[in-house]
């Protein structure tokens, strides 16, 4: 009886080390390559000779369990291979809702249709590049763009071209800024380009360089949107704002970046004006 106990928890033991290399495998693949991947590779081996191990030991002790004493070492053999699985699944679950949480993160800041950051995490980022650059004394500039006449595009091609034209200009946007540049909806059509970090001057030219990609570029419209038009050419006002002493805090380095903005509005669109002073 006791022989038959202690092969008993042995072999169950081996049945649960092997069901817990299957949440290893499911964690593998959540995780990137890289360390992470690599220490749950290490621990999947560890698994297997715990597993050849088991095996082992069941011939080796063969018929020797002749007291309650001699079931300890099967005792554990078994409790080990549960803490084995109990921690692979929790494990699992953990990586699982970690997962779950950027996901939810991710969506929290991004703008649907647009793909780049929401307004929520413009106002939340300008605040800590506005605070860091107070603190530290560096440059901090903004760039407000506007499409030209994008009610005409709404009202003459529809709602659906006009989602189109917005996508395809923040990608062209992303595309055109340093990685280190954070663009993000401002409002309706209506994007930001927080550069952190770069004087008026250079973010000058950054706005001149995009003004001009925008009006070079054609703007692809799916087939199944518009029949007659594949391209689509468009054209932005920027307004450049920088933070210093013409904008001391967040509220007026966006109104400055929206009075320039509207100033190029007035003086005939497709323009950048700066609205501080070129030391600044
Ligand atoms: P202006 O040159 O003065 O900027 O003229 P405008 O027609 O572009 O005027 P305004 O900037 O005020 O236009 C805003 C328009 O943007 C109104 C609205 O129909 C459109 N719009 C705002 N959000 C979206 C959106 O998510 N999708 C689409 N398709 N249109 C939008
Ligand atoms: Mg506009
Ligand atoms: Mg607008």
């Amino acid at each position: 009886m006791l022989h038959f106990i202690a092969n008993g928890l042995v072999a169950v033991g081996i049945i649960l080390q092997l069901l817990a290399l299957r949440p290893v495998r499911r964690l593998i693949t959540l995780l990137p390559p890289g360390r992470p991947r690599f220490s749950w590779y290490v621990l999947s081996s560890l698994i297997f000779i715990f597993i050849i191990g088991y095996g082992a030991y069941i011939p080796v002790f063969w018929g020797s369990h002749e007291q309650f004493a001699d079931l300890v070492v099967p005792a554990v053999f078994f409790l080990g291979a549960c803490f084995v699985l109990v921690v692979n699944l929790l494990s699992l679950e953990t990586a699982r809702d970690v997962r779950y949480m950027a996901v939810l993160e991710r969506e929290n800041i991004t703008d649907p249709v647009l793909g780049i950051y929401n307004r929520r995490y413009l106002e939340r980022r300008l605040a800590t590049e506005v605070a860091r650059a107070s603190r530290y004394g560096m440059t901090l500039s903004v760039l407000l763009i506007d499409i030209d006449h994008f009610k005409r595009i709404n009202d003459t091609y529809g709602h659906p071209v006009g989602d189109v034209v917005l996508r395809g200009l923040a990608q062209l946007i992303v595309n055109t800024v340093r990685t280190t540049d954070i663009v993000a909806r401002y409002g309706g059509e209506e994007i930001m380009v927080i550069t952190p970090s770069t004087p008026v001057k250079t973010a000058a030219q950054l706005a001149e360089r995009l003004r001009k990609a925008v009006e070079e570029a054609p703007l692809a419209i799916p087939a199944d949107l518009h029949r007659e038009l594949d391209k689509m050419r468009i054209t932005v006002s920027v307004g450049v704002a920088c933070f210093g002493r013409q904008a001391v805090d967040m509220k007026e380095l966006i109104q400055n970046a929206d009075k320039a903005m509207y100033q190029a509005k007035r003086e005939g669109r497709n323009r950048v004006v700066v609205g501080c002073a070129p030391d600044a």
